[in-house]
């Protein structure tokens, strides 16, 4: 994202920025007629060529030319005015003409003066303050039969946020079939080629934290009007926000401000609106005002061009025969399907093995374990925890409270079934049970899986829960 940039082109795309913010005529007496002089790191400096001016743009404009300046640059973006009298003697280059700046009387006699403006912070302007990460764009996106109409509302929307049928935009599918992906994209684009439109990008669980965080400073009021000033609001993973009812409720007023105001929301889930239960159905109907859309598992034809789109990225030679033996056994999402040509680059490179056909079907066989490997007991206790809300510490105590004994349960079941671990090895990591305590916590959620919905849905939660962070 970070390329080298000329004075001129910044200065450029101030121009066109700033253009739409003040009327023609200040643009055209005022502005066209600046020259820029030169770029250092985030400070620009820029000629002027009438010292009225100065003051005239300060008194006038100061916060636009701000605001404009570090949507360009970045926040810490300085301006600096340099005015030489001077100016109009052809002897001079430019480059002797700045050089003049530090020396205010220069041989000439002419008097230049270079006057710094500082620019007061400006927040979620930054491309760094937005969240998104510029490697998720429309051109790295495959398009394919499952993803097809969710690409293309993303794409309508970049073009023209808040201005389509799609708002909110409500992308829901399963784990690593894009929908991150798709959702920065739109955010990269629309900071692209809407530098006035403010984006932010942030998932459920860090809305919440933040919002957790703000309560403890009292700063809630701060925390809702950034939001409630955005002009592109994206959320992922929206299911995350489920049973926190302080920050349901306020994401619920802020998503009611921004729909008010025409602003574009986007948000994903691993499942359409009405299955989001626990959230307040106020909310969960508000996600159906826009026309939902569905990601499915990619095809074989989506995954073999995706197969072929990544390894030329990552420069592995690949024959059509080992894509076609990669598309059709990884099947499942697009994450794997990356998994898998990473592993493949690491066989490579670590062991030093050729590229053939054996080692894409040892690669492709290790994948599905994988999985498995990452996730640690450790991960599976803090995020059971987190969802029963139990003291993490407690859970390894001989405590037999009853909500406690129910995580214990829960986590070991867990283990036993996303974790290589033997039940001895479990029993041991619980506070030192014997593995036929393991045996009969297993049994139990077992028993209370196929008799109840509800734990049947908690487990499936925590579980996509788990994948989610440990994969
Ligand atoms: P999700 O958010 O649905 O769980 P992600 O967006 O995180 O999935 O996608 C997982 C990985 O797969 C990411 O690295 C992403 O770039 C890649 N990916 C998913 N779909 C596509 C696609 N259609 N084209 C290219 N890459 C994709
Ligand atoms: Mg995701």
């Amino acid at each position: 994202m970070q390329q080298i940039r000329s004075h001129e082109s910044v200065w450029q795309e101030f121009l066109e920025i700033i253009k739409d913010r003040v009327p023609l005529m200040t643009y055209n007496t005022w502005f066209m007629p600046i020259k820029p002089i030169s770029l250092d790191n985030n400070r620009l400096t820029i000629q002027l060529h009438d010292p009225f001016l100065y003051e005239y743009l300060e008194d006038k404009y100061n916060r636009v030319i701000n605001r404009s300046l570090v949507e360009v640059l970045g926040s810490g973006a300085k301006l600096v005015y340099e005015y030489s009298d001077n100016l109009n003697k052809n002897s001079q280059t430019d480059e002797e003409e700045s050089r003049s700046v530090e020396e205010p009387k220069n041989g000439n006699g002419a008097t230049s003066s270079k006057i710094l403006l500082e620019l007061p912070e400006i927040k979620q302007i930054s491309f760094d303050d937005t969240g998104l990460d510029p490697r998720y764009t429309f051109d790295t996106f495959i398009k394919g039969a499952g993803n097809q109409l969710a690409r293309a509302a993303a794409i309508a929307i970049s073009e023209n946020p808040g201005n389509t049928s799609f708002n909110p935009l409500f992308i829901y599918g399963g784990v690593g079939l894009g929908k991150t992906h798709l959702i920065h994209a739109v955010g990269n684009a629309i900071y692209a080629n809407h530098r006035s439109k403010s984006v932010l990008y942030t998932s459920s669980d860090r809305f919440t934290s933040e919002f957790v965080e703000n309560i403890q400073n009292r700063k809630v009021a701060e925390f809702s009007s950034k939001y409630r000033n955005l002009d592109v609001l994206i959320i992922d993973d929206i299911q995350f926000l489920t049973g926190k009812p302080g920050t349901i409720e306020l994401f619920f007023n802020i998503f009611n401000s921004l729909y008010h105001d025409g602003k574009q929301i986007i948000l994903t889930s691993d499942r359409p609106a009405k299955e989001l239960k626990d959230l307040d159905e106020r909310l969960t109907s508000r996600f159906s005002w826009g026309l939902p859309v569905d990601i499915q598992p990619p095809d074989f034809e989506t995954r073999m061009a995706i197969l072929n789109k990544k390894a030329e990225r990552y420069n592995l030679q690949l024959t059509n025969e080992m894509i076609e033996y990669m598309a059709s056994h990884v099947k499942s999402n697009v994450r794997e399907l990356e998994g898998c040509l990473l592993k493949i680059l690491a066989q490579m490179t670590l062991t030093n093995v050729d590229l053939n056909i054996e080692l894409v079907k040892m690669c492709v066989k290790d994948i599905s374990s994988t999985r498995i490997v990452n996730i640690s007991v450790d991960s599976i206790t803090k995020i059971v925890c987190d969802f029963l809300g139990v003291d993490e510490k407690k859970i390894r105590d001989k405590t037999r409270k009853s909500d406690i004994a129910r995580a214990r349960q829960i986590c070991m079941y867990l283990t036993k079934s996303m974790t290589k671990l033997t039940l001895k090895m479990i029993g041991l990591h619980f506070g030192g049970r014997d593995h036929s305590t393991v045996l009969h916590a297993c049994a139990e959620i077992e028993k209370e899986i196929s008799s109840s919905q509800k734990t049947k849905e908690l487990i499936e939660d925590i579980k996509r829960r788990i994948e989610l962070t440990c994969t």
